[in-house]
């Protein structure tokens, strides 16, 4: 990365022409902040024309100097960067996420800094019409279109008139000091967050050198030095969109991202650069499926949980919002009929493919991304027709039940809405909490601690204790695998060591990666 990238393009949405004259435009913003030089450019627009006397806007078409003076950026007073630049394909190809403040959000402020070096760019009219870089111009139209065309079938956003989501579940308490508070409420204990903190340091030091993590550990950086039971030749798909998803959804949930300082920000800023590099262009949206739509879930669920912590308020990374409104349309459009979602897109699904997609769709929308009308409705359809006369006990693709779809069942149902007050789904998650955690089978027990924590079940405390401390005593102490688990079952040995330490970290924080979903805390307004 060479030094300082002053954007060539400036997104529509961020153009506040202060002057439109004979073919030449003044483009605001245009200073780059030089705090961090290449990793947290800052570009933050100042645009305050409407404030300024008319006569001095006159002066300013006249006068190079107080055109100068009519630019200039600030700081943000927490300091955070709230820009990325990504570096893909060719090496001269920057990209800059970044950060835009709406209008609204664009008011004087009497803190700013004016006497920081200031650059002024001039571009013409035709280069302001460029999309962003992340994009051809050609296919954003064409998601724009298929956007449109899903709205004509019904209505943008009207899932929620199908499907009333719960309005907890957010992720405000990822912060040092929500650990502290919300492990301390709902059970966490100095052991469980050290184990916490080995984890993320184990899955932090098997990143690939191209941000990515991968299933297999046969690979750089760890070339099998972890042990395994995985067996060759059975596994299903396993693309690094989903590796590299599920890794980041432990940082994440650990309250560490891209734009907040911390001991990981690199790790999880290399993680979203590569899923971003290899999303494809699809006739709707934007595909990170790797060949399963396991991938293009868990790493939308990602790209969706990084965008949401990223933002503030209604200031949000605007190309990160771009990738996963773009992802999102992808999901919405491979549903099948049924409501699921299979390996392949449009194809007939399963419970476990269809749970990412749910939670990443949801995770998505609370960015205010849009989708179908139908999709979250659809899909609740489907989940219900796994089971049979209501009685919550989940099928794979649909009757008989057994424990660990009932366990994604029942987490999915209270994402989609569904009531505790109803009472065979109480009785359902009791029965849940009374068959316990399984201990090995870590995908069943990460749904059930969801489920349990989300409607914060009375047998919670003991649920968490048993599952807690099996994971702490159980995760490897020393030596290179230390930090990390594996356990001989049979979604272990599909996703191995990776899978299983990612999925056990995100169990050991659940107290803070969720606010319940069914639980309203009014001092986190998220
Ligand atoms: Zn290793």
């Amino acid at each position: 990365m060479t030094g300082i990238t002053l954007p060539k393009t400036v997104p529509p949405r961020v153009h506040l022409p202060l002057i439109s004259a004979a073919g030449v435009r003044v483009v605001p913003p245009v200073l780059v902040g030089t705090h961090d030089s290449e990793t947290s450019l800052v570009r933050r627009s100042r645009s305050d024309a409407a404030r300024l006397p008319a006569t001095l806007i006159s002066t300013i078409v006249h006068t190079l100097v107080l055109l100068l003076l009519a630019f200039f950026t600030f700081q943000g007073a927490d300091g955070e960067a709230d820009s990325l630049i990504a570096r893909q394909g060719q090496a001269d190809s920057v990209v800059v996420l970044q950060a835009l403040k709406s209008l609204d959000d664009q008011q004087f402020d009497k803190n700013a800094v004016f006497d920081q070096p200031v650059t002024v760019s001039i571009e013409t009219p035709a280069v302001l019409t460029m999309a962003s870089p992340l994009a051809a111009k050609d296919k954003a139209d064409v998601v724009a279109a298929e956007m449109l065309e899903l709205a004509a079938g019904g209505g943008v956003t009207g899932s929620e008139s199908l499907v009333r989501l719960p309005s907890g579940g957010g992720l405000a308490m990822r912060t040092p000091e929500g650990r502290v508070e919300y492990g301390k409420k709902y059970g966490a204990t100095r052991e469980s967050e050290e184990a916490v903190e080995a984890a993320l340091a184990w899955l932090a030091a098997h990143q690939r050198d191209n941000g990515s993590w991968s299933f297999n550990l046969d690979l750089d950086p760890c070339n099998g030095r972890c042990r395994h039971t995985k067996k060759k030749g059975t596994e299903s798909p396993t693309p690094s969109t989903g590796a590299t998803g599920l890794a980041l959804l432990a940082f994440l949930g650990a309250g560490h991202t891209h734009h907040r300082e911390g001991l990981y920000q690199e790790t999880v800023r290399r993680g979203i650069y590569y899923l971003r590099s290899v999303a494809a262009e699809a006739e709707a949206g934007l595909d990170l499926q790797q060949g399963s739509m396991y991938g293009h879930g868990i790493a939308l669920m990602a790209l969706s949980e990084a965008l949401t912590m990223s933002s503030k308020g209604r200031l949000r990374d605007s190309d990160l919002y771009d990738l996963v409104s773009k992802a999102t349309a992808f999901t919405s459009v491979a549903q099948h009929d049924s409501g699921s979602w299979g390996y392949v897109p449009g194809s007939p699904g399963d419970m476990t493919v269809s749970a990412w997609q749910v939670l990443s769709i949801i995770a998505a929308k609370k960015n205010r991304v849009d989708t179908r009308t139908n999709t979250l409705a659809d899909a609740k359809e489907f989940v219900m027709s796994t089971c049979k006369d209501r009685d919550f006990w989940f099928g794979y693709k649909g009757p008989p039940g057994e424990e660990t779809t009932t366990a994604i069942g029942l987490a999915l149902m209270l994402y989609l809405g569904q009531s505790t007050e109803y009472t065979p789904f109480y009785n359902a998650l009791t029965k849940l909490a009374e068959r316990g955690p399984k201990l090995s089978n870590v995908y069943h027990d990460y749904y059930a601690t969801l489920a349990l924590h989300h409607s914060r079940h009375p047998a919670w405390d003991e649920w968490n204790k048993k599952l807690r401390d099996h994971l702490v005593a159980t995760q490897a102490k020393s030596g290179h695998e230390a930090g990390s688990w594996h356990f001989n079952d049979h979604w272990g040995n599909i996703g191995g060591r990776l899978y299983t330490t990612a999925m056990c970290a995100m169990t050991l924080e659940v107290y803070y990666r969720y606010m319940p979903l069914y639980e309203t805390v009014d001092d986190f307004p998220l």
